[in-house]
């Protein structure tokens, strides 16, 4: 089998872009892939225009190989452009590999290890108590594991993180009194705090109060995580933006997070995420994946999260509170079922999602930009 073609296609869907790749062979088999680079699609589809100068005629079935060859080819290795634009080619790769096989994903990372893929929500509303209604509303439909957001999460110009953090603590130390010791509760702080801030907020925390914090400080200075886990003692969550199994290595080997948010359409797609699974699991972290976009990604992770043992929850978009239409159905025909707050294993050749293509080309590309965010001084802060 031979590789004969690679389509971009960077849609709008809902209110964000998915960056789907189509990868075609001679012999009519094909894959769909995601990147997860949101907000920089153009980059990404230069990237996979690089790449898909080598790759047309090449073997579709040695994905750990070609893996090798897109990340170290051109001597400058990696990146996270390269790396998105690798995850949704690799992923493409084990769709393929999946139908020519006539086997699911999962069969080709080890077998099913569970039936379920247990999910976790985002509660949407910034603390406050239409924020607790929420929770609320998801621990009576058998959600387990919350997240929430901060005070300020849906500012599109100021964020002062102090006022945050303010406005924030009270909140999570209630939601805990509410909804009782039995269900996980997360907050993410979206790298929006300095290592003093960070904590500052989890000293507001009763003990017990947060089962964990999601991304509070930026991720490029793996020793000031070890500066704030001096300062806590709330788990850590991180490693959705990293793009290869060295990003994670300090975090893993140095037990800096507690759990571990690998976003498959970034890390690498499948040939990456399992060496980091495998790397987590020898530290005892579980697999809390990252999943803010479209299906395709959602299956991915469900195809992994059913092939290892240390996982905990999936994130999950698409709720009894919050529906972002991430999952458009039209584009989507066929794609991983949600039943109560767990994520349905996939039983058909390859991923388990169709993509309906003569729609997703009458479609159009959106160039979006996050918001730029302000401190009140005028300098420039973290969305
Ligand atoms: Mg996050």
């Amino acid at each position: 089998m031979k590789i004969t073609a690679i389509h971009c296609f960077p849609i709008l869907v809902g209110w964000r872009n998915q960056l789907l790749i189509k990868v075609e062979t001679d012999e009519g088999v094909y894959g769909w892939g995601e990147s997860g680079l949101s907000g920089r699609e153009r980059a990404v589809i230069g990237a996979i225009d690089h790449y898909r100068e080598f790759l047309i005629g090449r073997d579709p079935m040695q994905a750990g190989a070609l893996w090798q060859e897109l990340y170290r080819s051109q001597y400058f290795e990696g990146g996270r452009v390269l790396s998105a634009a690798i995850s949704a080619i690799d992923i493409g790769l084990y769709d393929i590999k999946g139908k020519a096989l006539g086997v699911p994903v999962y069969q080709l990372l080890g077998g099913r290890q569970r039936d379920r893929i247990p999910a976790f929500a985002t509660a949407p509303a910034e603390p406050g108590p239409e924020m607790i209604e929420q929770a609320k509303q998801l621990q009576d439909a058998g959600w387990s594991c919350i997240r929430f957001v901060p005070a300020g999460q849906n500012a599109t110009d100021c964020f002062e993180p102090r006022e945050s953090i303010g406005q924030t603590a009270p909140w999570m130390v209630r939601a805990r009194e509410v909804l009782g010791p039995e269900v996980a509760l997360g907050i993410d702080y979206h790298h929006r705090l300095s290592v003093a801030e960070a904590a500052a907020f989890c000293q507001r925390m009763p003990s017990g109060t947060l089962d964990f914090i999601e991304e509070p400080i930026r991720d490029e200075t793996p020793s000031a995580y070890e500066a704030l886990r001096q300062l806590t003692d709330v788990p850590f969550a991180i490693g959705e933006e990293f793009s290869s199994k060295w990003q994670f290595l300090p975090y893993i080997e140095r037990n800096l997070h507690q759990f571990n948010r690998l976003d498959i359409c970034n890390v690498g797609g499948f040939t990456e995420a399992m060496k980091v699974a495998g790397w987590s699991e020898a530290h005892y972290v579980d697999l809390m994946p990252h999943n803010p976009l479209g299906p395709i990604c959602t299956a991915a992770s469900v195809h992994l999260a059913a092939s290892i043992p240390n996982f905990a929850w999936l994130e999950c978009r698409s709720s009894p509170v919050e529906q972002l239409g991430f999952d458009n159905s039209e584009i989507f025909p066929v794609q991983v079922s949600l039943q109560g707050s767990a994520y349905v294993v996939p039983d058909m050749p390859g991923l388990g999602v169709e993509v309906d293509e003569k729609y997703v080309r009458s479609l159009d590309f959106h160039f979006s930009e996050p918001p730029h965010l302000r401190r009140r001084d005028g300098s420039y802060t973290n969305w």
